[in-house]
């Protein structure tokens, strides 16, 4: 496949107003210039998002970012760190055009990230402007971690569609505001620990859930319901193990590596859909480091609030 004319058809599909299935490290995106209220509006009937729910933008790097966010001390520090990565900062709106109402959903502040993903960044890079680009799920579903589940959720939605592989990372964004004290909206790769120890104490999200309306209780959720911290499978389940003590096919990482279980989560949950069973058991996981963003998204998974 040549790379460049992909990213030149995908750049005109969204300068068209149209949409992309973009990969990144995180999950597949579903991509749209930030600027144009019209493909914004497409990307939500796309996914069935509720419009109160406000969508990050997507950046080449920090240079890009200062010019569509306040940048303070913090955000200079995290972004130095981690950018380009998992990483999302929530701060000050600077140019409320360069990102449209409808994608920051009203709201005066904006998610702002600069993927790690070399096809992400290609493609920012050549459109030259910020680009929503929420997971390209249906709302509420698991996120896609592979160009074909991307495709099956919203493929029918878009004008173009990038192959950048499976995800290294499979769960979406770390989320960090840095409003007034720094808070941690959604754990996720970038963990807690090494946030903290470059800017300090992190709030914590669940007390002020206003600020961050997609930390919705039923959320990546597979069609079958989900048992939580199982030891064993139960007549009629599908077993998503974890560490070398589980039995089943579908174990998330025999090692018991949280960086692997995190990358095979969304993936198994949907093989656990497709199959015959009845439901989905799935094997405690530890919650230190990565085991936080995985835990928070098998509970939403699950339907419990975090
Ligand atoms: P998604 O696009 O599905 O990865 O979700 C983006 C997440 O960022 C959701 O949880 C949003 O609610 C959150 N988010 C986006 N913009 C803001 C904002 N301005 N303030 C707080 N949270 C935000
Ligand atoms: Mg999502």
């Amino acid at each position: 496949m040549d790379q460049a004319a992909d990213i030149a058809e995908a750049v005109a599909a969204l300068k068209g107003g149209g949409l992309v299935i973009l990969p990144t490290e995180t999950v597949y995106g579903l991509a749209a210039d930030a600027g144009d209220p019209r493909a914004v509006a497409a990307v939500y009937a796309a996914k069935g998002r509720p419009a109160f729910n406000p969508l990050i933008a997507h950046v080449a790097d920090a240079a890009m970012a200062r010019r569509i966010a306040v940048f303070d001390d913090r955000a200079e520090q995290l972004a130095a760190a981690f950018w380009p990565g998992p990483l999302t900062l929530v701060l000050p709106i600077a140019d409320e055009a360069a990102v449209c109402d409808l994608a920051r959903a009203g709201l005066d502040t904006l998610a702002v990230r600069a993927p790690a993903h070399p096809t992400a960044r290609a493609l920012l890079d050549a459109f030259g402007g910020p680009l929503v680009a929420p997971s390209a799920n249906r709302s509420g579903r698991p996120s896609p971690t592979t160009f074909a589940d991307a495709l099956e959720e919203t493929g029918g939605s878009a004008a173009a569609a990038l192959d950048g592989g499976p995800c290294r990372i499979g769960l979406e964004s770390t989320v960090v505001s840095l409003l007034d004290q720094p808070r941690l909206l959604r754990p996720g790769a970038v963990t807690r620990a090494e946030i903290e120890a470059l800017i300090g104490p992190l709030s914590e999200a669940e007390a002020d859930a206003k600020r961050s309306p997609g930390r919705l209780a039923r959320h990546y959720a597979p069609n079958l319901p989900l048992r939580l911290n199982a030891e064993e499978p139960r007549d009629g389940e599908v077993f998503l193990g974890f560490g070398p003590l589980s039995q089943g096919s579908l174990n998330l990482s025999p090692e018991g590596d949280l960086t692997e279980a995190a990358a095979n989560l969304f993936a198994y949950l949907r093989a656990a859909d497709r199959s015959d069973a009845r439901g989905i058991a799935v094997a405690p996981i530890p919650g230190e480091g990565l085991g936080e963003a995985i835990n928070d998204r098998l509970r939403r998974a699950a339907g419990f609030v975090g």
